[in-house]
């Protein structure tokens, strides 16, 4: 297996692919809607929030997203671009102690030719990975089955980051 992170493999959220409308982009709604256990969000900070990934390519894949709606880095306010890797290094901090996990792909798709399923807004996957797990991606990738439940996670997540 020569291939550990193949994100364009996947559409996790393949209903609203590709949607660039704000009222119906989720990284708008949900977080609008104040209703954050509901949709998995984890932790708010000022310029940008944490998600649960509802379709997870592991345990604990988590979203970083700015609450302003823009579909690149250069449209993004700088404070919001910095906060968010602040951001990043916590999650890293949660995911590691709650994880343990042997490496954390950080990354992002920019436009739906890089991967994006929501090409409108930008956001930041993080995700535990362990050691042969590619192996374990490549033969339930579709399915994705995942140990544990996603409200386990949340839970787990918001504790740890808050
Ligand atoms: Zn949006």
């Amino acid at each position: 297996m020569d291939r550990l992170w193949t994100p364009w493999r996947y559409r996790y959220v393949s209903s609203h692919s590709g949607e660039t409308s704000p009222d119906r982009c989720i990284f708008c709604t949900q977080p609008a809607a104040n209703e954050d256990e509901k949709y998995y969000i984890v932790l708010r900070a000022a310029r940008n929030f944490v998600m649960l990934n509802l379709f997870p390519y592991t345990n604990g894949h988590l979203l970083i997203a700015p609450y302003e709606h823009v579909d690149k880095l250069v449209d993004a306010h700088p404070d919001t671009l910095t906060e968010m890797m602040q951001l990043a290094v916590r999650c890293e901090a949660a995911l590691r102690a709650l994880y343990n996990p042997d490496g954390i792909n950080v990354g992002m798709n920019l436009g739906q030719a890089a991967g994006a399923g929501v090409a409108g807004h930008i956001h930041l996957h993080m995700l535990p990975r362990w050691s042969g797990d590619a192996s374990f991606l490549s033969t339930v990738a579709e399915t994705r089955m995942l140990p544990e439940e996603l409200a386990v996670t949340y839970k787990r997540l918001k504790d740890a980051l808050s």
